[in-house]
């Protein structure tokens, strides 16, 4: 059973700075412990680094009774729990990895009034059992955080979160505190009516995370790409590498290390102990690189992450925002890098696609694919871009690519009108759709087998796009994609018109493209495989 001193009654500031070791509340803190401790109810958009803990560990030491934290993270309560101990503060947690004996001493601990946080699992929470113990001890404020794991149209949606709605009804009287560090509007509104909090006093941080200065180029050949971007960075620079499959996680951590980097690999399908393993050597080791799917992260607390790189494109802004919100906790510069590219967007269409969700739900995921994409293709501010989706008004940064380096624009109506129509020419006159490589092999008048045995050379754009290279076509694919322009469907990404293609094709759009997003003028020479 933890020990530690009762700090029941004693003033919120104290508590931080015996406890915590922290002078003085940041932000939002004070008036959200002030709130909470009074006895309100609080919804707390915050990003990550912000300082989210406090704001509810502080009032579950100065209310009596003991705060209840309900985490999503089972791997990391662990750590989370071991961290406060070590500070003194009685905490424990509940949930299926445990021992029969550990569980009843918690238990017994929490009815004795001796504990100041529990933290549970919301599928345990679930439970009646779980429910009835917690009734008959007392809470002090109930915390729930990754509170948009609630949101079914959210990236991170856990069903489990859904049957945090009664929390009032089964303990009344108790505050409640939602927690997220992902602010869209339809999120915020989504956690305050299903977690029930009508009342709540809500409390939204500024979003914008100034020392992270995003970085977003095109993939031409991600492993070199990568390799370059962490050679600039100082040497032993802790970072995180994304990436979307396991497979790709234990290739890009095996070249890594090839090229004499600290890189390491975390996904799901790895076995616990390498996992565990992996990371604790990431948060206590200087300068390792953690290659790893999106199930690494959420919770981590390592203050100096000096990068997080996406080698493939997040599936929304959501998750882009919070996975870079990894980077630079402790305020010091830091880079969110990121390469994408046409197999992304045709790849996630695809996984839209043949999702099992209702038309509105893909829908919903096509949107915040197309938000991405807008992100990345944009030829404005970065930071801009980013806090304009989550609702917040800023002038161009200047701590980021495009601020730094303004991307050169060029009309690609040409382009984009030739491609249109060799679209709607093989639709109209052959009944046939195809994806990016081949309609590029037709532009560029390329002389495949299949060009000949399909009679493509016989079409009238045949060879009209050999101006532009491979790459560059596949750039303008990706842009006027983005842009709706173009829309890709089905298996095999088949290319079709967009809302917006009729008017490009009736040239009534300009169609201005970032011009470095095209290979020929991204400087130096192109490793293509
Ligand atoms: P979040 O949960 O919002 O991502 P954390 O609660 O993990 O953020 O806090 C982020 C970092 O900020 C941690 O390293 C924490 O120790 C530090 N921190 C939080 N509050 C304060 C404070 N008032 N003063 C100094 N450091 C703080
Ligand atoms: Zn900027």
């Amino acid at each position: 059973e933890p020990e530690g001193r009762d700090f029941t009654g004693t003033d919120p500031r104290t508590v931080l700075k015996e406890v915590f070791g922290y002078d003085a509340f940041r932000g939002d803190q004070a008036a959200i412990v002030e709130h909470v401790v009074a006895g309100g109810d609080a919804v707390v958009l915050m990003p990550t680094g912000g300082g989210k803990s406090v704001t509810y560990q502080v009032p579950a030491l100065v209310r009596p009774g003991t705060g209840l934290v309900v985490s999503p993270l089972i791997a990391l309560m662990h750590d989370q729990v071991d961290a406060l101990i070590a500070n003194g503060v009685r905490a424990a947690y509940l949930n299926s990895t445990q021992a029969p004996a550990e569980r009843q001493a918690v238990e017994q601990a929490y009815l004795a009034g001796r504990l100041d946080l529990i933290y549970v699992a919301p599928e345990r929470l679930s439970s009646p059992q779980t429910t009835a113990l917690l009734q008959r001890g007392r809470l002090s404020v109930i915390a729930i955080d990754e509170a948009h794991c609630v949101s079914q149209w959210g990236h991170d949606f856990r069903p489990d979160y859904l049957m945090l709605g009664d929390l009032a009804e089964r303990f009344s009287g108790v505050p409640r505190m939602a927690l997220t560090a992902t602010a869209t509007h339809a999120t915020h509104t989504e956690i305050t009516q299903r977690l029930d909090l009508p009342a709540a006093q809500h409390f939204v941080a500024s979003f914008d995370r100034p020392n992270i200065q995003y970085r977003i180029e095109p993939k031409v050949d991600p492993r070199r790409q990568l390799v370059g971007f962490i050679r600039t960075m100082p040497a032993g620079s802790a970072g995180i590498v994304y990436a979307l499959s396991r497979k790709s996680v234990e290739q890009m951590a095996e070249y890594l290390s090839a090229q004499g980097l600290d890189a390491l690999p975390y996904h799901a399908g790895l076995d616990a102990g390498v996992r565990s393993r992996n990371q604790a050597r990431f948060l206590r080791e200087d300068g390792v690189i953690m290659v790893a799917t999106i199930a690494f992260g959420m919770g981590i607390d390592k203050p100096d992450v000096r990068f997080v790189a996406h080698i493939d494109l997040p599936k929304s802004v959501e998750g882009y925002y919070q996975e870079t919100g990894r980077a630079g906790r402790d305020g010091e510069p830091s880079i969110a890098w990121m390469v994408y590219g046409l197999g992304d967007v045709v790849q996630q269409r695809r996984m839209i696609d043949q999702s099992p969700g209702d038309r509105t739900y893909k829908t919903r995921l096509g949107q915040h694919l197309d938000a991405m994409l807008a992100l990345c293709e944009t030829v404005a501010c970065r930071r801009q871009n980013l806090l304009g989706y989550f609702g917040q008004a800023a002038e161009p940064c200047g701590n980021c690519d495009t601020c730094l380096t303004p991307p050169e624009t060029w009309d690609g109506l040409v382009p984009a009108q030739k491609l249109l129509s060799t679209i709607v020419r093989l639709q109209r006159e052959r009944g046939q759709a195809y994806g990016a490589g081949q309609l590029i092999d037709i532009l560029r008048g390329a002389s495949t087998d299949r060009i000949r045995q399909l009679g493509h050379d016989k079409l009238a754009t045949y060879g009209l796009g050999s101006d532009l290279s491979d790459q560059d076509w596949r750039s303008v694919v990706r842009q006027l994609l983005a842009r709706g322009i173009l829309v890709a469907r089905g298996e095999y990404g088949t290319l079709a018109l967009g809302d917006a293609g009729a008017g490009v094709l009736r040239g009534e759009e300009p169609v201005p493209l970032r011009r470095d997003v095209l290979g020929r003028s991204g400087g130096g020479s192109r490793v293509r495989k």
